[in-house]
């Protein structure tokens, strides 16, 4: 069930057998039957401003024969697991930087970011008693989609690192293709250290649990979480003494990358086919945001064309007329897991918005994973002048998600959640009680501000507590 990706290769089952692809050319069929190059023809918000396309395509010719991030099977195992959160059997857990810059891809914050997922997804396993698939926002999301052109000095906007650099000069915010080769090797590197680390014992359920013990000890709302932690105490002492100890599924875990498809160019070059379908091989998950989900553009219809599991975010505005065009023109054949729907509609709106979406959704059979992302629809800027979100905010979008839910006897099937394995001051409240004036502190995101360890593991607390109803 938790083995890792990278150690499956090993494996002496045949290629086609139980879900395994790799990606042998067995098939026929070309880019073009697949339509795999539609999206150019397409309007296309969002557009990266390149300068000179010909360079673009000399890149793209490049990344065309690399090896990929990703492989074709492991693709195939993550729809699987979705199926199950669509199922209602397991539940999801995305989280990771805003934006990933090539700075900050070192082994110390990688591990970090991942060390704090595998945290969260500990007790969130407790609190759903349910297996918890863990996709992180890494290994290519390098990406951001902005609402202005121009930034507050009237610079052109940063785009993600794969674009352009966040310095603030004009030379540094012009569009460079180069970059969609460093944003390739960067991935490479961070997914081969982390499926590494993975196999090795990061995951180790023993180890991550001393950490959230360490958590709750020190937190300033420890007491609160103690009573979970102790649980999870009892329930691990119980593991041992039956004598599984060294059982496999305890020591690895399989960490999924994701990223938002937002650079087509970098997510098609990086799209091999194998068995006759498109794979993105630039990560496991893709998402098309709020800002380019247009029926008619570019991003919808070549995700439309690949075999991941792939999903969209859906903000307030969302009517279930478009949410159902949504799941016939990306998930025709309805196969569960194919297709998830990230809510972010704010936590003065999600109680309002949601249910006639999910309602919809529902009567029609379309068969979806629902995601809550209480990030986007809560940022705000503070006193000071920072981009900023609320821990108060988050919690009561979750929790009205799984309102939501629970009145209309659907799946609360996960969370989608920027955050860093750091303690950064960038969102306010929880047990620390940041106020605006902690801000400046360590305000290090490259764009939207993410929850630091500690708010992230309160935050797997009180939704585990909402799991358990
Ligand atoms: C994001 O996930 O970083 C993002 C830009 O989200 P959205 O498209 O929902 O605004
Ligand atoms: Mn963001």
């Amino acid at each position: 069930e938790l083995r890792h990706p990278g150690l499956e290769l090993g494996d002496n089952r045949q290629p086609g057998e139980s879900g395994v692809t790799i990606g042998r050319p067995t098939s026929l069929a070309t880019a073009e039957d697949l339509g795999l190059d539609h999206w150019r023809t397409l309007p296309r918000a969002q557009m990266p401003p390149w300068e000179d396309y010909d360079e673009v395509e000399q890149v793209c010719r490049v990344l065309d024969s690399v090896p990929s991030i990703v492989a074709p099977y492991e693709v195939d195992q993550l729809r699987q697991r979705l199926a199950q959160v669509c199922e209602g059997k397991a539940f999801l857990l995305q989280g990771g930087d805003c934006a990933e810059t090539f700075a900050d891809n070192t082994e110390s914050h990688l591990l970090a970011n991942a060390r704090t997922l595998l945290q969260m997804a500990v007790v969130l396993t407790y609190g759903a008693s349910m297996p918890v698939v863990k996709v992180a926002r890494v290994a290519g999301q390098y990406t951001k989609p902005r609402s202005q052109a121009l930034d507050s000095l009237g610079l052109p906007a940063y785009r993600g690192d794969m674009i352009n650099s966040l310095e603030p000069t004009p030379q540094a915010r012009v569009a460079d293709p180069q970059r969609m080769i460093r944003a390739y090797a960067n991935a490479a590197a961070a997914m081969n250290m982390l499926r590494a680390y993975l196999g090795g014992g990061l995951g180790d359920l023993h180890a991550v649990h001393d950490w959230n013990r360490d958590f709750v000890r020190t937190s300033a709302f420890g007491e609160r979480y103690e009573a979970i932690a102790r649980e999870i105490d009892r329930a691990l002492a119980f593991i041992r003494a039956c004598g599984m100890t060294d059982e496999e599924a305890l020591r690895t875990v399989t960490l999924y990358a994701s990223h938002e498809a937002l650079a087509l160019e970098y997510d098609r070059a990086l799209t091999r086919i194998a068995d006759g379908q498109a794979y993105g091989l630039s990560g496991h998950f893709l998402w098309v945001g709020e800002r380019t989900r247009d029926l008619d553009g570019a991003h919808l219809d070549f995700i439309s064309r690949i075999a991941n599991p792939i999903g969209v975010k859906l903000g307030p505005t969302t009517t279930p007329e478009y949410a159902l065009r949504l799941c016939e023109m990306l998930n025709p054949d309805n196969i569960p897991g194919k297709l998830t729907l990230i809510s972010r509609m704010g936590n003065h709106q999600v109680r309002d918005s949601l249910p006639r979406l999910v309602e919809t959704v529902r009567d029609n059979g379309a068969k979806v994973v629902w995601q809550c992302d209480p990030m986007h629809g809560n940022t705000h800027e503070s006193s000071n002048g920072y981009k900023t979100r609320h821990f108060d905010r988050i919690v009561d979008e979750v929790l009205g998600y799984f309102e939501v839910h629970k009145m209309l006897g659907t799946h609360p099937g996960g969370i989608h959640i920027e955050l860093t394995g750091e303690d950064v001051t960038e969102c306010l409240g929880g047990a620390q009680a940041l106020v605006d004036s902690d801000l400046p502190g360590r305000y290090e995101t490259a764009c939207d501000p993410r929850l630091n360890t500690q708010q992230s593991l309160e935050l797997a607390f009180l939704v585990a507590e909402m799991l358990r109803g």
